[in-house]
């Protein structure tokens, strides 16, 4: 029976983590880290997001300015805005919520954000630095599973590690992380031929597919670490990961649920990331 990974309370240490930091930071220097989200359009869900990030803010000790840009809202406008903000001394982290509207283009949009304050760490340049392993900031959703990995005491060194899922924000970056504590990583996708026979090797298995319940018991090997990143949606409104919970429970050595695993951590990275950017921009080592 796997051991579950709790995904608030490693979420809450690391949070405590920043804000006494913070607390001393802002003694020392009668400043605060400030973080700046951008949400063009109406949509729901980014809506929960932005209050999210906003709240935590608010427990660490962050200023946060928010924007809400209309449904309409053009490309040159909202550059207009990432400029302004790039120039903001009280701004030292900036995030605009994706998915944006049809009409802007959301790489322009991440190439304007200065790489010193992109705390997505979605910027070519900060996503150069993550493959050289010469980072500041690591995006939030991988950095976030290195820390519930962390949490089981095991290290990745030499175990054999399988990322399902190859998007720029979740998958590869997770690879190339695992990679950096030397795992031997494997990579699959839609196109992996024998997947199954693939992820029954894995020490540590990340299910970042956007399907769920994709991952079944039989595609474990016993003993292994299972880090489902899957939000997926199901008709009767219920959130459900990439992992058949009931199947890997009875598999997995250490498994961590959906709600309350990775979730809770990706806002705890950005508030990390944040506080590195404060620290970077004023100096502070
Ligand atoms: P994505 O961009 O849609 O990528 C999905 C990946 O899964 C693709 O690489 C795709 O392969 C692969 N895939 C699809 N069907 C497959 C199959 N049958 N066999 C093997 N691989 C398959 O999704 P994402 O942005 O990485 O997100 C993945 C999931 O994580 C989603 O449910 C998302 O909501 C969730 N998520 C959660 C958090 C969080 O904070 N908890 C953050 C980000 C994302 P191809 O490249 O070949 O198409």
């Amino acid at each position: 029976m796997a051991t579950i990974i709790d995904g608030k309370k490693v979420s809450a240490e690391v949070k405590e983590q920043v804000r006494q930091e913070t607390e001393t930071l802002v003694t020392k220097y009668g400043k605060k880290p400030g973080l700046a989200v951008v949400i063009v359009g109406n949509d729901p869900a980014s809506r929960i997001y932005v209050n999210n990030k906003k709240k935590a803010c608010e427990t660490v000790g962050f200023q946060s300015f928010e924007y809400a840009l209309s449904e309409e809202t053009t490309q040159e406008e909202l550059l207009e805005l990432v400029q302004t903000l790039n120039a903001d001394e009280k701004v030292n982290g900036i995030l605009v919520q994706l998915p944006v509207p049809k009409q802007i283009n959301d790489k322009a949009i991440i190439n304007a954000i200065s790489p010193e304050k992109d705390v997505d760490a979605f910027h070519p340049e900060n996503v150069g630095r993550i493959m050289i392993g010469e980072y500041s900031f690591l995006p939030c959703t991988p950095a976030g599973i290195m820390e519930l990995i962390d949490s089981t005491g095991i290290d990745v060194s030499g175990k054999k590690c399988v990322v399902i899922g190859r998007s720029n924000i979740v998958g590869k970056p997770m690879a190339m992380l695992l990679l950096h504590r030397s795992g031997t990583v494997t990579i699959c996708h839609s196109k992996t031929e024998n997947l199954a026979k693939i992820t029954k090797e894995a020490d540590i298995l990340v299910a970042a597919v956007g399907k769920a319940n994709f991952v079944t018991g039989d595609m474990i090997k016993k003993g292994a670490v299972v880090i489902d990143v899957g939000m997926n949606r199901l008709e009767n409104g219920k959130l459900c990961g990439d992992v058949n919970f009931d199947e890997a429970k009875e598999k997995a050595a250490y498994l961590t649920p959906v709600p309350g695993g990775v979730g809770p951590m990706t806002i705890s990275m950005l508030m990390k990331n944040t506080l590195t950017a404060f620290k970077l921009q004023n100096h502070i080592f």
